[in-house]
Parts: C-alpha cells; structure tokens; sequence
C-alpha cells in the first residue's frame, strides 16, 4: 500500500515536472537564439547617496523580451542560462550594451558608474579579464566608470578562485561589489582578505528592517561590518521612504531600490534623472578629456 501511494504521489508530481521541464527546454533554445539575435534588453537602476542625495552610480540589469511569452522573470532565465551553460555569451551581451551605454554617457559628460553582475560561471571564465580589458581599450574608458557585483554565493562556490578572479579585476582600477550579502555563508576571514570596495546588504533584510527586530540587526550590524572594514555599503530594496530614512539613521552609504527608482530602460535613464528628485554627481573637476 504505502508503495502504491508513494507511486500515485510521484506520478503526480511527474506530471507536472514535465510541463514544467517543457517550458525550460523550449525557454532555453530561444534564449539562445536571444542572445545570438540582440533580443535582450539592458535596463538600469539608480544608486543614491543617502547623504548627498546624488545618484551615484546605476545597476545594468539585464531583461528579456519573449515573442510569444513576453517579459520573463530575470531570476528565471538567469538561472536556466547557468543550467544551459549560456551565461558566457550571455555576460559578453551585457558587458558590451553596458559599456557602449557607459562611453554614451560619457560623452554626455554625465559620469554615473555602470556596474554589471557576474556569475560564477563567469568568475570561472579564462577569457573574461581579457574580454574586460578589451572593451576598456575599444571604448577608451576610464576605469572608475565599470563597476562589478559578484554574489556572496557565486563567491563561496570556489572562494580561491574567485579571490583570484576579484584581484584581477581590482588591478584594472573597477570597484567590486559583494552582492545578496548575508546570503552566502563567506567567514569573515574571508571577507577580510577580498578586494572589495562595497557590501551590497540582500534586499530580503533591508525590505523586512522596520518590521523584523532580527533584520533590522542584521542590517545595522552589516553597516557597522563594512565601515569597520573600511568599505561601503549599499542597501538594496529600499521600497520606501519608511526605509530610506531607517538607513540614513544607521550611517548606511548608499540606497537602491524602488523608492529610489525603478530599473528602466539604460537608455531613457538621463531623462529619467531630470525628473526625478535626485540629482547626478557632477563631472566638476574632472579634467579627464574624452578621448
Ligand atoms: P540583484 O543583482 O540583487 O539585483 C537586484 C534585483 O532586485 C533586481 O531584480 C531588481 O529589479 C530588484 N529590485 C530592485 N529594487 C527593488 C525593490 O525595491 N523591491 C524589490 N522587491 N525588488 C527590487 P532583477 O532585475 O529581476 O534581477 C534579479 C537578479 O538576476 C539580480 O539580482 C542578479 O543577481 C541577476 N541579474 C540581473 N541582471 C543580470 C546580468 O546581466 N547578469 C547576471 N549574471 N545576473 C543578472
Ligand atoms: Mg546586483
Ligand atoms: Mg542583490
Ligand atoms: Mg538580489
């Protein structure tokens, strides 16, 4: 009897794993074709100084637009391209749109640092240093205007490795970002020896800080942790002014999320700031020609 029922009970779940495997496998040939065919779409979203007010810097986010399904979730294909082995071509997608959107920018004299997400796939990728520093000499950049986040967990995957990967970048004079952290189990020995100029506090203890008295620790201890070690710290999910104001209460640096500015077309993103309530840095006393 009880073999019976584990049966009936697997065959359920099978059949809906495989409407599900369906939509995977289907999901993950047209990525391919996505990529190859410029189907993406690079979205961004503001950074703001909690003090100043300035935006500081904007996250590339990268969206897809299905013929037939239409916007699919980021987290979804981002996940199915790790499984696809995809991320590699889909990586060189967006480190080009995003640099090309970066030199946009700044021959518009707007200097607003673009920071790109890695995945551990990509921290693995022999080729992705010289593919970085290729875009740097093709679009004649200045390094302070790329800017990675390297999930905690994508680190903790092949934490040598990645440290390896990390001090590689940081020689190209970017700034790396710990992303999700207080997700990914790093020691704080760890921590201690990565070249990293900012923590990126998960948005799940940020969203929860006013309402749960163990986030709002966590929130203020990761503060109190990043400027102790001497880095940045950044918030993200700050869906409201209750939670700006939480933040700046706490000393933390930087604030990312709704209430700041939904992720939105890269390329409406300077009209978008002249409406907005934020203001961004001026290149005053850069003498950097654009060359
Ligand atoms: P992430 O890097 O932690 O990015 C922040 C995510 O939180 C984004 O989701 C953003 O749209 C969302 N978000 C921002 N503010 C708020 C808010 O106030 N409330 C809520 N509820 N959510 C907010 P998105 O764009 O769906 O991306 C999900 C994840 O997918 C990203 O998390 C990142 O890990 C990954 N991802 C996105 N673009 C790329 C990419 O180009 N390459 C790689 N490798 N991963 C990417
Ligand atoms: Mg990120
Ligand atoms: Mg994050
Ligand atoms: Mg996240």
């Amino acid at each position: 009897v009880q073999s019976r029922r584990t049966v009936a009970k697997y065959g359920l779940y099978q059949g809906t794993a495989d409407v599900e495997s369906t939509r995977r496998l289907t999901l993950m040939s047209d990525l391919r074709r996505a990529i190859e065919q410029d189907e993406l779409l690079l979205y961004c979203q503001p950074k703001v100084s909690i003090a100043s007010r300035e935006v500081c810097g904007a996250e590339a986010l990268v969206r897809w637009r299905h013929p037939q399904h239409g916007m699919v979730a980021t987290g979804e294909f981002i996940a199915l391209a790790e499984r696809a082995g995809l991320i590699m071509p889909l990586t060189r997608w967006v480190l080009e749109t995003a640099f090309r959107q970066s030199h946009t920018w700044y021959e518009q004299g707007v200097r607003c640092p673009l920071s790109v997400n890695l995945s551990a796939q990509d921290l693995r990728d022999p080729r992705l240093i010289d593919r970085i520093v290729g875009l740097f000499a093709t679009w004649a950049m200045p390094p302070e205007l790329v800017q990675f986040e390297l999930t905690e967990s994508a680190l903790m995957e092949d934490p040598a490795g990645a440290l390896d990967t990390m001090a590689r970048l940081k020689a190209l004079g970017v700034e790396l970002f710990v992303d999700d952290f207080g997700t990914g189990y790093s020691s704080l020995s760890y921590l201690q020896k990565l070249p990293v100029d900012a923590l990126k506090i998960d948005q799940s203890f940020v969203m929860s800080m006013l309402t749960n008295p163990g986030s709002a620790i966590i929130v203020r201890s990761t503060v109190d942790l990043g400027h102790n070690l001497g880095l940045g710290v950044v918030a993200e999910g700050v869906e409201s002014e209750g939670l700006w104001e939480g933040l700046r209460a706490l000393g933390c640096d930087t604030a990312q999320g709704h209430f700041v500015g939904m992720p939105i077309p890269a390329d409406q993103f300077i009209e978008w700031e002249a409406h907005s309530p934020w203001r961004l840095r001026p290149a005053a006393g850069d003498t950097t020609p654009a060359i």
